[in-house]
């Protein structure tokens, strides 16, 4: 077992080729919660700091997207749910589902794999950091706060950008294929498009990092996997009365992106609904009912 730089002081631990023995270790460790420990056990067990890096976003992105989309899939399969689909005709083929499947694990297995392994050394050269213990819950609650807000504006605006003619017609138009979504399409996108849009995901934590200089690891993982639960939800095509912008009315959600696939101008924005509000390029006929009232509204001030 290779010294892992995960925690700084291994003194008290006994020797162990197991994943047990490394988390018997992390056990002893004070003030460690259990997340704490299960991470550090990993890294410790793994031995090559690198690799484990490499390997946990791998297998993070692998296993949250299709974890997420496997819901969706079975949804799909029950009539009871048909009346919340929003595009309730349009449900995919099984043939559908399987092409767009072998795209996207094609996709992931030779475009993203890839620069998934340079990850640690970057991390390492912009000082984000793995060890136990983690930060404070308060400032990853501010960060992917954060994140989520900077990522959607980028998101806005690169989106916006696809959508005109060229690049329209060699990237954007690949993820355009099915106009009614559902959830593994999240991902089913040009690999041009899948680097420029993941910059939102990965790029906006590592300016972050390099101007503050306080960033963890784990931070940027649950991150991440917040992300993809949100990308993955938002092409599920299903609308619910307990859908979370009936709670939180700026979130966009399912409702807001269908509507980008239906009527494929407008609604560019990711997770908020603030920037196609404000820049009035909400889609379709409900956005155009918001434009109108936004203009009786002036209207009515200025009298
Ligand atoms: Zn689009
Ligand atoms: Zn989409």
């Amino acid at each position: 077992m290779g010294l892992s730089s995960v925690y700084d002081n291994y003194s008290s631990f006994h020797n162990g080729t197991t994943f047990a023995s490394a988390f018997d270790n992390f056990n002893n460790v004070p003030n460690l919660n259990i997340i704490e420990k299960l991470w550090g056990s990993y890294y410790y067990y793994m031995g090559n700091d690198l690799f484990a890096t490499g390997l946990l976003f791998f297998l993070t992105h692998e296993l949250f997207y299709f974890g997420r989309c496997l819901p969706w899939m079975i949804i799909d399969r029950i009539p009871y749910f048909r009346k919340y689909k929003i595009q309730d005709e349009k449900l995919p083929s099984d043939k559908e589902q399987w092409e767009c499947l072998k795209s996207v694990l094609t996709s992931h297995f030779l475009v993203e794999a890839f620069p998934i392994w340079f990850f640690h050394p970057l991390c390492q050269k912009i000082g984000i950091t793995y060890q136990v213990p983690f930060p404070p819950l308060t400032t990853m609650l501010f960060q992917w706060a954060l994140f989520f807000v900077l990522e959607d504006a980028w998101h806005y605006w690169l989106h916006r950008g696809l959508h005109y003619g060229v690049f329209y017609k060699y990237i954007h138009k690949q993820h355009h294929r099915y106009a009614a979504p559902f959830g593994l399409t999240a991902e089913y996108a040009h690999p041009v498009e899948v680097a420029l849009l993941g910059m939102g995901t990965v790029g906006i934590p590592i300016v972050y990092c390099i101007i503050t200089q306080n960033l963890h690891l784990f931070t940027v993982s649950i991150w991440i996997i917040l992300r993809l639960f949100q990308a993955v939800d938002s092409h599920s095509g299903y609308e619910f009365p307990w859908s979370l912008h009936h709670f939180l009315p700026f979130w966009a959600g399912a409702d807001h992106h269908d509507e980008h696939h239906h009527y494929f101008i407008g609604s560019y924005a990711s997770s908020f609904r603030w920037w196609d509000y404000v820049l009035g390029t909400e889609a379709g006929p409900k956005g155009k009912a918001q434009r109108e009232k936004k203009t009786q509204l002036k209207a009515k001030k200025e009298l």
